[in-house]
């Protein structure tokens, strides 16, 4: 996309995609479309190096790699961001990828998409739930183990009168964003 637009609409184009995903803590570089759907490639926006493993702050650098994160669909199209991420000697961990506000430590989905996922599966059954999400059977059960041991860490796992956990409602923009396979 970026070779045949003027400088001024390139920056309108990523400036677009800002306000339109709102990664916490990412900032949009690059916006192209490809066979696997939009490809969004973003820069994190903090320098200070955290460990993607317990989240310390760390003062090696280990090497760069390439990530890439599902997101929440745009319209027909699948949506991917992609980030390179610097790779931290950690004291407890070993060498672990930084930590990113937009997605868990180790998953390749995004933070949005996690939680849409997990909600879905607390209100209708696994196999609907894949349907729409267009992803596989075990990532339901994978993701939502690890949405409800998130929010255990975090205190943050609300249950109603009869104990039952109940999972925060998305928003009408995630739900709106996934479209019926
Ligand atoms: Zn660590």
């Amino acid at each position: 996309m970026s070779c045949c637009l003027r400088r001024e609409n390139y920056v309108r184009v990523t400036t677009a995609f800002n306000r339109l995903l709102a990664l916490p803590g990412a900032s949009v570089t690059d916006v192209s479309f490809s066979p696997e759907g939009v490809i969004v490639t973003v820069r994190l926006r903090r320098r200070r190096l955290a460990c993607g493993g317990c989240v310390q702050l760390a003062t090696r650098l280990h090497d760069r790699r390439l990530k890439r994160w599902r997101h929440l669909d745009l319209g027909a199209a699948r949506c991917h961001v992609g980030c390179e991420l610097r790779r931290v000697w950690c004291l407890d961990c070993g060498a672990r990828s930084e930590a990113v506000p937009w997605a868990r430590a180790g998953p390749h989905h995004t933070r949005d998409f996690e939680d849409l996922v997990a909600w879905l599966a607390q209100q209708v059954a696994k196999t609907p739930v894949r349907r729409l999400m267009k992803i596989g059977w075990d990532t339901v059960g994978n993701i939502v183990e690890r949405v409800v041991a998130d929010r255990i860490d975090h205190g943050r796992l609300p249950f109603d009168a009869v104990g039952t956990l109940t999972l925060q409602e998305p928003t009408t923009t995630q739900l709106s964003q996934q479209v019926d396979p």
